[in-house]
């Protein structure tokens, strides 16, 4: 029987257990998982931030090849690689009209696997033939798994949500894995400075090394207002992408902006807020939310990952039964990059 990563309990271990095979319905395939990574909001379910409905199969970043067709899918064959859009959004309602299918009036109502519906720390799962991918070209298993939530979360918030565009200076405030794509899709959008701003030097260094960034600061030992001042001749930043989401960080990066500037909520905050009025309202700063992204998006980041434009962030390789650790070195924050499971490992 294929072995999944299943969550039961809020704070308490996952189980790796023992699962029956997918039963499929006719719109359905069953995938055998060849990767699928760890995104921060795995851990938001584990700790009770994110409820999800329980027991459950953790995990909606998935690439996986077809193993099992449903009797009315035409588009699929068979042995297809697909990357997984894990979100449902109905297509209809007034805000899926207009394209803001992330925020679909019903998107809770439908299958959002890894959090509703069974995810991809398995060997096989079943998914809906709509949230599929198709991917040609020798792209990575891994990296085709991080765009189907990290990747897309951070095209959203830069070309969607704050449209950077050429000239702009930017930073990312948190140096996780969607960070190092925001770098990446920042610079590939014409922006002309992109700066990481974080604590960890092992970070900052993949930030430049794989993500392009022009700069970087470190909170431990650098003064954020004073770095960033040089860098921009004393104008600030037009974009903060906040991936910390604290008062700690939302001050700061109240600093950092530019008069006009963004700054974009990314990360799941957990606590109230607050943040110091008078210098958003002085400086007509707007603070704005920006939540994962849409299938078309998806379809996007994979041609430009075929056409070797985007880089894989550093991808670190884990067994199915070591998820209780792995999980413990995300909350400790000692993931640098992405990591991921592969089933297939021995
Ligand atoms: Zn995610
Ligand atoms: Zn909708």
């Amino acid at each position: 029987m294929p072995k999944a990563v299943r969550f039961h309990e809020v704070d308490k271990p996952l189980k790796i257990e023992e699962i029956d095979f997918p039963k499929i319905g006719s719109n359905e395939v069953v995938l055998k998982i060849l990767a699928s990574s760890l995104c921060y909001s795995d851990v938001h379910v584990t700790t009770g931030v994110i409820p999800v409905k329980r027991p459950i199969t953790l995990g909606h970043e998935i690439c996986g090849e077809i193993e099992e067709l449903g009797d009315n899918i035409i588009d699929f064959k068979k042995g297809d690689k697909t990357v997984v859009y894990f979100i449902s959004p109905c297509g209809d309602c007034d805000q899926c009209v207009v394209g803001n299918s992330s925020t679909c009036n019903h998107i809770y109502e439908s299958p959002m696997y890894g959090f509703s519906a069974d995810g991809g720390f398995a060997e096989y799962m079943k998914v809906n033939a709509k949230n599929l991918v198709k991917v040609t070209g020798n792209i990575p298993s891994e990296f085709l798994a991080n765009l189907g939530c990290a990747g897309i979360t951070a095209l959203h918030a830069v070309n969607f949500i704050s449209q950077v565009n050429l000239g702009h200076t930017i930073a990312v405030y948190g140096t996780g894995g969607v960070g190092m794509y925001v770098l990446q899709l920042a610079k590939l959008s014409g922006a002309k400075t992109v700066i990481a701003i974080g604590r960890s030097e092992e970070k900052l260094q993949l930030a430049r090394t794989c993500s392009f960034a022009d700069e970087t600061v470190n909170l431990t030992n650098e003064n954020l207002s004073d770095r960033i001042k040089g860098i921009t001749d004393g104008l600030g930043v037009d974009y903060v992408f906040d991936f910390v989401v604290s008062t700690e960080s939302l001050n700061n990066s109240s600093k950092i902006i530019s008069n006009n500037g963004k700054i974009i909520l990314v990360g799941i905050g957990t606590q109230p807020i607050s943040v110091n009025p008078k210098r958003i309202t002085f400086k007509e700063n707007c603070i704005i939310g920006s939540n994962v992204g849409t299938k078309s998006e998806l379809k996007l980041l994979v041609d430009l990952a075929q056409k070797n434009t985007l880089k894989s962030v550093s991808n670190t390789k884990y067994r199915l039964d070591e998820a209780n650790h792995v999980f413990n070195l995300f909350k400790d924050g000692k993931i640098r990059g992405r990591a991921f499971f592969d089933p297939s490992s021995p």
